[in-house]
């Protein structure tokens, strides 16, 4: 049975940062017979509701800036997703949820310090980390 982590919002639960989900119910069909590894690395960092952040194009790269302070937030994800695949050493298959600065796979929008759009094609942070190791992704929108 395909082992796959995927967005929790895509499967209902209400953890975006405004309390609401991105439930696909065509996608969770398409899932049936896989084994479901939910993660929300926001949810866990941060909690929700939350302030938005953004990824932005700094002189340390690709960093994730709440939209409220100007602070960098990446910290606190990226050591989730560390430690989620180091608990989940299997996973066969990662679906982010597109355009999220945490999840989308290559659909994350990039902007410059100035907030000007630079690249539509990011890959957020947890899913960097899972394209880092080798781990077959997708956005949502593409599976
Ligand atoms: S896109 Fe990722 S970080 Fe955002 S609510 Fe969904 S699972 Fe959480």
């Amino acid at each position: 049975m395909p082992k796959v982590a995927i967005s929790a919002c895509l499967l209902g639960e209400k953890c975006r940062y405004d309390a609401t989900d991105n439930r696909d119910d065509v996608l969770i069909t398409k899932l049936e017979g896989c084994e479901l590894i939910p993660f929300c690395p926001e949810d866990h960092a941060f909690g929700t509701p939350r302030p938005t952040m953004d990824l932005v194009k700094t002189a340390q790269g690709s960093r994730a800036l709440s939209n409220k302070t100007g602070t960098d937030l990446s910290f606190a994800v990226e050591g989730y997703a560390r430690s989620f695949f180091d608990t989940h050493t299997d996973v066969d298959i990662f679906i982010g949820k597109d355009r999220s600065p945490s999840c989308g796979v290559c659909s994350a929008r990039l902007y410059d310090e100035e907030k000007n759009l630079l690249t539509i094609d990011e890959a957020g942070l947890m899913a960097k980390e899972a394209l880092a190791r080798g781990i077959e992704c997708f956005d949502a929108e593409m599976y």
